[in-house]
C-alpha cells in the first residue's frame, strides 16, 4: 500500500484535502470507532449515535465506490478502544508507506496521532482543512498585529477578503451589522405557528447504531427516542434547503428569542452537519447570500445568519488553535464549585433551566441563547469550575466538537479566559430571561426578586457575582454601569442578597 488515509469522525467529506490525490489502486482509507471517544468525558446517546451513524454512512459511500476501507465497529471482538490502538493495528496489517490526513479539530488527537506515527517511523502528511474559510495561519496573522481579539474586526476582515456581502470595499446595504433589526422577543403572543424543523427517520445504519449506543451506553445522558438528525450528504443538503426557505427570512428577527417548548424556532439546526463536514459552510453561506440576492430574505436576517458562520465560528477555530493546550485549564475568576447534578436529568423549579436542559437531553441540541443566557449564565453565577462546564457542553451536543466547544464554552459562557474571547463577561439577571422568553410565566420564582422566598436565582446569584468580583471587574470599562447599578444597593441589602446566595449554593449542592 502507498498511502494510508486516515478519516476522524469529524473528517466526512470525500472532497476533504486528505483525499486530494487519492488512488484507490494503492491507497486506503483508515476509519476507526472506539469507545475512547464516548467516554474521555461522557458522551451523550444523541451526541454518539449522530458520530457513528454518520461515519458508518461515509464508509459505505466510500465502499460504493469500491475504495479500500478499513473500518473497525466499535463492538468487534479486537477493537482494542482507542484511536491510537485501532491505527497501530491497521499499520501493522497494511504497511502504508505515509499517512495523510486533514487536520484534526481536537488538540487531543493531533498529538495522539503524530506520537504514533512517530514511533512507528512513519511520515505524517497533515493538510489544512478546507472546511473554513480561513486558515489557523490566517488568524494568527491577523491576531499578531493587535493587542486586543474581537469578533468584529476578524468578521470585517473576513467579509473584504472573500467578497461576501460586499459592494466593492463596503458592505452591502451600509453597515456591517443590523443587530438593531434583529433580536426580538416573540412578545406576548408567542412564536404562533413554526416552520416544521427538518428530521430524518433512522434508516437500517441508523437503527443498528441507535440499538448498540442502547445497549452499550445505557447508562449515558439522555435519550435517542426522538433521533432525527442528518448523518448523510444528502440529508444536510435538504435540511440547508428547507432552513434557507423556511426559516432563514426570520432568523435574525427571532435569533435570541425562547419560548417553552419550542426546542427548533428559527435556527439552522445545521450545526452538526458542518462540523462533522457533511456540509462546507462555503456553500452553506453562498445559499444564504443568494437568497438575500432572489430577495428572499431580508439583509438583517442573511447578514446575522452569515456573520455566526464567517465571523464566530471561524473566531472560536482561531481562539482554539492560537490559545492551546493550556486554555483548557484558565480560570480567570477562581470558580470552583462542582456543576450541579440536575444538569443530568433537568430535575429543577427553574422553568428555563428545566426547559434548556431537557430539551438538550431529549435532542442533543438548544440554541445559542439557552446555551450562553440559561445553562452557561447558571454556571457562571453560581461560580461553577469552567472543566466542569465544559465537559458538560462537549457531551450533550450533537454539535460538540472540542475546538468550537471549548472557546464558547471556557471563553465567551464563563469568562475563565479573562476576556479573550469577549470583552466583559456574558451576565444578567433574570430580568433577561423573562425579555426574552415566556419561561418566567410558568415558573414559581420571580426574576424581578433577588431576595426572599420566590426570588429568582438568576437574580440573587448576579448581583451576588457582581458584589463578589466587583474588585476585578472594576477595571473593565464596560462593567461600569452594572458596578454602578451594584453601588446603588445598600449595605443591608448586599447583605442579603450575599446570605441569599449562600444558602441557594448550599441548597444546591446538598
Ligand atoms: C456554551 C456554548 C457552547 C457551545 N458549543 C458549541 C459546540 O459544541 N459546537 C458548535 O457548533 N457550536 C457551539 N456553540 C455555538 C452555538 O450555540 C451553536 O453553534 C448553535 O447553537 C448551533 O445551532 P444552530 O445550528 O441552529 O445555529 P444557528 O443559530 O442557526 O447559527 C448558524 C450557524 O452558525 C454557527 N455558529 C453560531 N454561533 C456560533 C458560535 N458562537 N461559535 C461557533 N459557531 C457558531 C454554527 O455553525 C451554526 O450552525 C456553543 C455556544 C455556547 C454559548
Ligand atoms: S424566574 Fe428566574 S428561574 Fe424562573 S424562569 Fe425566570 S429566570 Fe428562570
Amino acid at each position: 500500500m502507498r498511502n494510508l488515509i486516515i478519516v476522524l469522525g469529524d473528517q466526512l467529506d470525500e472532497k476533504a484535502s486528505a483525499f486530494e490525490d487519492f488512488d484507490p489502486l494503492h491507497d486506503a482509507v483508515w476509519m476507526a470507532e472506539v469507545d475512547e471517544e464516548s467516554t474521555h468525558v461522557i458522551s451523550s446517546k444523541q451526541r454518539t449515535v449522530v458520530f457513528l451513524s454518520a461515519m458508518r454512512h461515509f464508509a459505505q459511500a466510500l465502499r460504493e465506490k469500491n475504495w479500500t476501507v478499513n473500518y473497525n465497529e466499535i463492538d468487534s471482538a479486537d477493537n482494542t478502544g482507542t484511536l491510537q490502538g485501532e491505527l497501530k493495528q491497521t499499520i501493522e496489517q497494511t504497511q502504508p508507506k505515509k499517512l495523510i490526513m486533514t487536520a484534526p479539530g481536537e488538540w487531543r488527537i493531533l498529538q495522539k496521532i503524530r506520537e504514533l506515527a512517530r514511533s512507528m517511523h512513519l511520515e505524517l502528511d497533515i493538510r489544512d482543512d478546507t472546511h473554513f474559510f480561513s486558515t489557523v495561519r490566517d488568524f494568527s496573522e491577523h491576531a499578531a498585529s493587535r493587542k486586543q481579539l474581537r469578533l468584529e474586526f476578524f468578521y470585517r476582515e473576513m467579509r473584504l477578503k472573500n467578497g461576501i456581502l460586499m459592494d466593492g470595499k463596503k458592505p452591502v446595504g451600509g453597515a456591517w451589522n443590523f443587530d438593531a433589526e434583529n433580536r426580538e422577543s416573540f412578545g406576548k403572543q408567542g412564536p404562533g405557528i413554526l416552520p416544521q424543523p427538518s428530521r430524518f427517520a433512522p434508516d437500517a445504519i441508523t437503527k443498528k447504531v441507535i440499538e448498540l449506543v442502547n445497549r452499550r451506553f445505557a447508562s449515558h445522558p439522555g435519550s435517542i427516542a426522538t433521533f432525527g438528525w442528518p448523518v448523510n450528504r444528502l440529508q444536510a443538503l435538504e435540511a440547508l434547503d428547507a432552513f434557507i426557505e423556511h426559516r432563514l427570512p426570520n432568523f435574525g428577527r427571532f435569533e435570541d428569542a425562547m419560548w417553552e417548548g419550542e426546542a427548533w424556532l428559527y435556527h439552522s439546526h445545521l450545526s452538526c452537519a458542518l462540523n462533522l463536514k457533511l456540509l462546507n459552510p462555503r456553500e452553506v453561506v453562498a445559499a444564504a447570500s443568494h437568497a438575500y440576492q432572489q430577495g428572499l430574505a431580508p439583509l438583517a436576517s442573511v447578514e446575522g445568519f452569515i456573520r455566526q458562520i464567517l465571523g464566530w465560528r471561524e473566531f472560536v477555530r482561531g481562539i482554539y488553535w492560537s490559545q492551546m493546550p493550556s486554555y483548557i485549564d484558565r480560570n480567570e475568576m477562581k470558580a470552583t464549585a462542582p456543576l450541579p447534578s440536575f444538569y443530568w436529568t433537568g430535575a429543577t423549579d427553574m422553568a428555563c433551566m428545566r426547559d434548556a436542559i431537557q430539551q438538550t437531553l431529549q435532542h442533543g441540541y438548544a440554541h445559542h441563547i439557552q446555551r450562553l443566557m440559561v445553562t452557561g449564565l447558571y454556571a457562571l453565577l453560581l461560580g461553577v469550575k469552567p472543566k466542569e462546564v465544559h465537559a458538560w457542553y462537549l457531551g450533550v451536543y450533537v454539535d460538540a466538537v472540542e475546538w468550537v466547544e471549548l472557546p464558547n464554552t471556557l471563553g465567551m459562557s464563563q469568562y475563565a479566559d479573562g476576556g479573550l474571547m469577549s470583552s466583559k463577561p456574558y451576565i444578567a439577571s433574570g430580568k433577561y430571561i423573562d425579555r426574552m422568553s415566556n419561561h418566567c410565566k410558568g415558573c414559581r420564582f420571580d426574576p424581578a426578586q433577588s431576595t426572599g422566598e420566590t426570588s429568582c436565582p438568576f437574580t440573587t446569584l448576579y448581583w451576588d457575582y457582581l458584589n463578589r468580583h466587583a474588585d476585578q471587574l472594576a477595571k473593565n470599562p464596560r462593567m461600569l454601569m452594572q458596578l454602578k447599578n451594584l453601588n446603588r444597593l445598600t449595605s443591608t441589602q448586599r447583605e442579603l442578597i450575599t446570605s441569599q446566595a449562600k444558602s441557594l449554593k448550599e441548597s444546591v449542592h446538598a
